[in-house]
């Protein structure tokens, strides 16, 4: 079968002729109906060197995934050959206190995981591939009847990753509550439909480009701003000189962050979901009284199946842009250059 994979550190990954896997017991071969282009795909081809992570190349990538069961091992029971599913990415160790309770992204004992603090497309095979080895069943959401894996497959990160991320805040959502999404492109287009779906407060969106100000719109923010030095002073216009009572940065450079930490109501909540890699000094005094500045990673297996839920009453949708297997090298190439509307989806 072919497989898009990453041979090395720094380097861009390539399509090759790999063996189909065979699951043995307890694992589950799914055949790829669809697996999406994320941006820290982009940071492990460019970013990452050897021993800064337990694990490394060579593997394939994809860690947003979804498809039908290929072909079960001995001993599975909860999924069959034909069920389509999606994978939830984070695989834990599946009995620590935190992977008992789903947030497998938590896992607390990384190293009797399948990988340590990996996954699929993340030190294992992932998903840009025809097929795709699941280590465990307990890694399987079954999809509800009217989700295609395609439209399923960017749920998997691009939905959950947000939706944990708004559900953290959601005490915060009130109807009377601004949100601020900083970047609306493959999760914060998402999050501006997740909180739109979930909660009564208004959206203002954030961005640079124009394009995604319009896709922002389109998918029900309340108004939009271009981000600039007034960016700050126009969003404490818009709320009565308070501020937004939680701000998401799905950028997180030094420049979002500090948008976010001027924009913040007091006792309001700045989460950096993004990983642009910026800081800000963080003080007593540099924020508004009670602002709570957090980070987020991912979302738990329970959350996954709320998304799916979601999406599947039509309530949020992954804008995507489709692309082949073989122009699955382009699709890394339009992410890295910022061509892509929504979220890119690599189908075989
Ligand atoms: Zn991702
Ligand atoms: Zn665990």
């Amino acid at each position: 079968m072919r497989a898009l994979r990453l041979l090395n550190w720094k380097s861009e990954p390539e399509l090759v002729e790999v063996p189909k896997p065979v699951p043995g017991p307890g694992q589950v071969v799914i055949r790829i109906g669809g697996a999406g282009a994320c941006h820290s795909d982009l940071h492990l081809m460019h970013d990452f060197t050897a021993g800064a992570l337990p694990w490394g190349p060579p593997f394939t990538l994809g860690h947003e995934n979804a498809g039908w069961v290929d072909s079960v091992g001995a001993g599975v029971t909860q999924v069959k050959e034909g069920d389509a599913v999606a994978v939830y990415g984070p695989w834990g160790c599946g009995v620590c206190s935190r992977c008992r309770l789903g947030i497998e992204t938590l896992c607390e004992n990384p190293f009797a995981a399948p990988i340590p603090g990996g996954g699929g497309g993340l030190g294992l095979d992932g998903g840009v591939a025809e097929y795709m080895l699941i280590p465990s069943e307990r890694f399987l959401v079954p999809l509800p009847s009217n989700l295609d894996p395609l439209v399923a497959a960017p749920l998997t990160d691009a939905g959950l990753t947000p939706y944990h991320a708004v559900r953290r805040s959601w005490s915060k959502m009130g109807p009377e509550a601004t949100v601020v999404v900083i970047g609306a492109g493959g999760l914060g287009h998402m999050a501006i439909q997740i909180v739109k779906a979930t909660t009564a407060a208004r959206v203002i969106a954030v961005d640079s480009k124009a394009s995604a100000l319009a896709l922002a719109l389109e998918v029900g923010a309340d108004d939009t701003l271009e981000s600039n030095d007034q960016t700050t002073v126009q969003i404490k216009e818009m709320t009565a000189g308070h501020g937004a009572d939680v701000v998401l940065d799905f950028v997180g450079s030094e420049q979002t962050l500090k948008m976010a930490l001027a924009a913040a109501r007091t006792l309001g909540d700045v989460t950096l979901v993004g990983i642009a890699g910026g800081s800000v000094p963080f003080s007593f005094f540099s924020q508004g009284y009670e602002v709570s500045l957090q980070t987020t990673y991912w979302g738990s297996k329970p959350e996954l199946e709320e998304v799916l839920n979601l999406a599947s009453r039509g309530l949020i949708r992954a804008e995507h842009t489709r692309y082949s297997l073989a122009d699955a090298a382009e699709a890394y190439a339009d992410l890295a250059a910022g061509r892509v509307v929504g979220r890119a989806v690599i189908v075989p």
